[in-house]
């Protein structure tokens, strides 16, 4: 018997799509890719789409993201496209002490 695929994963299938096409719509884009900004984005981009959580086999998780890539990667997308330009009008890679800002900008 195989013993092996008996772990589960929980995985938000938003963030996984999210890390999947941010570097494409960063690139896209015409902006500034270093890491702050690149979190930058998936953070605001995240903020604004539904949490979808799902419980994988740990074996199967590309497969089955295929499936919710299908279904959610026109509103990825479109919130990852509308981040990107945020952050290219507004990087924040050389601010020092923006820790109450970034609260109010998530938010935003
Ligand atoms: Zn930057």
């Amino acid at each position: 018997m195989e013993t092996t695929n008996t772990a589960y994963v929980s995985v938000n299938v938003m963030q996984a799509l999210v890390e999947e096409k941010v570097d494409k719509c960063m690139a896209e884009a015409n902006m500034c890719t270093c890491p702050r900004c690149r979190i930058d984005v998936m953070a605001l981009t995240l903020s604004r789409l539904p949490s979808k959580y799902v419980v994988l086999h740990s074996n199967d998780t590309l497969p089955m993201l295929t499936v919710y890539a299908n279904r959610y990667s026109a509103a990825v997308t479109s919130q990852l496209m509308a981040a990107c330009q945020r952050i290219k009008e507004n990087p924040r890679h050389e601010r020092e002490h923006a820790d109450h800002e970034d609260i109010a900008f998530i938010r935003g």
